[in-house]
């Protein structure tokens, strides 16, 4: 059971900080509701908030290898926990259906069943795997969820400091296509062309799942809330007082310095994606964990993409997949998907820059008031 922080008084002006670090230049991601409204009980100030005022509730646990954090909004602790403890358990649920690492999830046993007759599968997977291969074609096969062979081969080069030979990487792409997967909405069927295929829903499940827990908050009447699965976030209605979380992103070039842009949304998820901490090193060349299915290569260059969409399973994907794209197609990309907005942070010759998409800029600002008193979390 996840014991839920109350927040004192002078520490509600910055609640959580997100740090998303790659190759000495920093995105940070602060999550901070608007003014305190309630005077939450701490362990020197045991007095209960107000009848009907809301107190701040913040729960974590960790799924599908990342952090999750719950941050909502109750005047009823029973209320929080149960909603809490039902938002986790939604997030469990997709977790064992959708992870590639436990050989009895779901998916796993989709692939088991590669090159075989259609598989019927639960409403969950198929949904993901129809936002999934929407977003592949959408992105001409950037993103894609057929990769599963060539993310593996990547992971094992992370492990072994060698790169995948190029027979091995050869084959492995042979395995690779959204066209090789075809789903069936009226039979509630996937079915998967060649023995061998294995699928991965690294880039687009941590969205989802943020996106579900926020609605399974709101079920329980819960609507004050926001979910952050490591980088992916969905915010709901904003906290009482405010106009919406503080989200605050920033390009810098050394860890502690202020964010300088201040976002504030509600009704809208965020994610971001890039080389932070999972790479390798070979040959001097620094490899990428996400993989450029059109050369089977994990990415070379130096950038990191903050989406914000109406959806959570959008926003992750069309991040990662414009990652691959790179500034150029990538923000064609964006601007083609409606509400979708964009900052690519790039490095190039040791220079940093921020490319914003045209709805980027008019995204809702935010100035929060103080960072002091911030929690620093690195995501992943
Ligand atoms: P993070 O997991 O850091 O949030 P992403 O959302 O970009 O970053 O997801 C990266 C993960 O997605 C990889 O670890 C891998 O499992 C998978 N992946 C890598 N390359 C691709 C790709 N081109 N299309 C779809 N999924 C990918
Ligand atoms: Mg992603």
């Amino acid at each position: 059971m996840p014991s839920p922080l109350r927040v004192p008084r002078p520490l509600m002006f910055v609640l959580f900080w997100a740090v998303l670090m790659f190759n000495g230049l920093f995105v940070w991601i602060v999550l901070q509701p608007g003014p305190a409204t309630s005077a939450a009980p701490t362990n020197h100030e045991p007095s209960r908030p107000l009848e009907g005022e809301a107190s701040r509730f913040e729960f974590r646990q960790t799924h599908m290898g990342s952090e999750f954090t719950l941050i909502l909004y109750s005047a009823d602790e029973a209320k929080a926990r149960r909603g809490s403890d039902a938002a986790f358990a939604r997030i469990a649920q997709l977790d064992a259906a959708f992870s590639d690492y436990q050989p009895e999830s779901e998916l796993m046993r989709l692939c088991d069943q590669a090159g075989g007759p259609p598989v019927k599968v639960s409403s969950d997977l198929l949904s993901i795997l129809n936002r999934s291969k929407s977003m592949a074609q959408r992105s001409g096969g950037a993103f894609d969820p057929t990769v599963g062979p060539v993310v593996r081969l990547w992971r094992r080069a992370r492990r072994t400091r060698e790169l995948p030979g190029a027979d091995l990487l050869a084959k492995a792409r042979d395995f690779v296509g959204i066209d090789k997967m075809t789903l069936d909405d009226q039979a509630g069927t996937v079915q998967l062309a060649r023995k061998g295929m294995k699928l991965d829903l690294g880039g687009i499940a941590k969205g989802f799942a943020s996106d579900e827990a926020l609605a399974t908050l709101r079920r329980q009447g819960i609507r004050q809330a926001l979910v952050a699965g490591a980088g992916d976030i969905a915010a709901g209605d904003p906290p009482p007082g405010a106009k919406g979380w503080t989200v605050g992103i920033a390009p810098l070039e050394a860890p502690g310095a202020r964010p300088s842009r201040f976002l504030a949304l509600s009704h809208a998820c965020v994610s971001t994606s890039g080389d932070a901490e999972r790479f390798v090193v070979i040959d001097g060349v620094r490899y990428s964990h996400i993989v450029d299915p059109g050369t089977g290569l994990g990415l070379t260059r130096r950038a990191s993409v903050t989406v914000v969409t109406n959806d959570g399973a959008t926003s992750d994907s069309l991040a990662t997949a414009a990652t691959v794209l790179g500034p150029e197609q990538g923000l064609k990309l964006v601007e083609s998907v409606p509400n979708a907005a964009a900052l690519f942070v790039i490095k190039e010759g040791g220079k940093t820059k921020a490319i914003e998409s045209s709805r980027w800029k008019t995204l809702p600002t935010a100035s929060p008031k103080s960072e002091k008193a911030a929690a620093v979390v690195p995501t992943d």
